[in-house]
């Protein structure tokens, strides 16, 4: 079985948004504010070609909470891929939940087996691609990503994003701490290893339990 890495999005690939109203930074919610994170594209590529499938696993719940339409946020998650695969990177699935137990838009207001820090993600992805959770990694800016990561049976890597320092709160015990996902894989040491062995079809079962495909150009697919 392949390896995974589980990378979430905003503050790990790409570069949070400071919301002058509010003075939190948040996800980028227009197309223009998208900007990758220093390193990240190769980093990531490091991942790749260490073998570990790249897949993309976020909540983005502008949209439940009445902020932003569903297809601006796929707009956004496309403009993320277009400047990974500018610098030769291609994510080989995205899981984006939409959900969010209080948002606004009753369709998208609920509670979601994969909101993290639930692994429904990591599950879904994992079981669709053939990727072995034990040898794989989730990487993220929050302690909801690392409890996820630990929940899916995976190692963790914690990126410490200035900008989403107000949800770590350094509790749930990464495997591993980094300031940028570059300098974080560099800490990683990696080697590709005896479990990274491709087999069977690229995208086998690909099409399995998905929740809602919403994207099949970027194999993105949202709940
Ligand atoms: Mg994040
Ligand atoms: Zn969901």
């Amino acid at each position: 079985m392949r390896a995974a890495a589980f990378l979430d999005r905003d503050g790990v690939l790409n570069d949070l948004v400071l919301d002058p109203a509010s003075g939190v930074s948040e996800s980028p919610l227009k197309v223009e504010d998208v900007r990758l994170m220093p390193g990240a594209a190769a980093a990531a590529g490091s991942l790749a070609q260490a073998g570990y499938v790249l897949v993309c696993v976020s909540n983005q719940p502008a949209a439940a909470k009445g902020k932003v339409s569903v297809a601006q946020l796929l707009a956004v998650h496309e403009r993320v891929t277009e400047l990974l695969a500018n610098e030769g990177v291609t994510l080989e699935a995205s899981r984006l939940c939409l959900h969010h137990a209080d948002g606004v838009v009753p369709a998208l207001s609920m509670p979601c087996a994969w909101r993290k820090p639930a692994p429904g993600m990591l599950l879904d992805a994992a079981a669709a691609l053939g990727v072995d959770l034990r040898s794989s990694w989730m990487v993220g800016d929050t302690d909801a990503d690392i409890t996820a990561g630990r929940a899916a049976g995976c190692r963790t890597l914690l990126i410490r994003h200035p900008g989403s320092v107000h949800k770590r709160l350094h509790a749930v015990g990464p495997d591993v701490v980094a300031d940028s996902l570059n300098a974080g894989v560099k800490q990683l040491g990696l080697q590709p290893s005896e479990t990274l062995i491709v087999h069977g079809p690229r995208y086998g079962g690909f099409r399995q339990k998905v929740c809602h495909r919403a994207r099949p150009d970027l194999n993105t697919d949202i709940c």
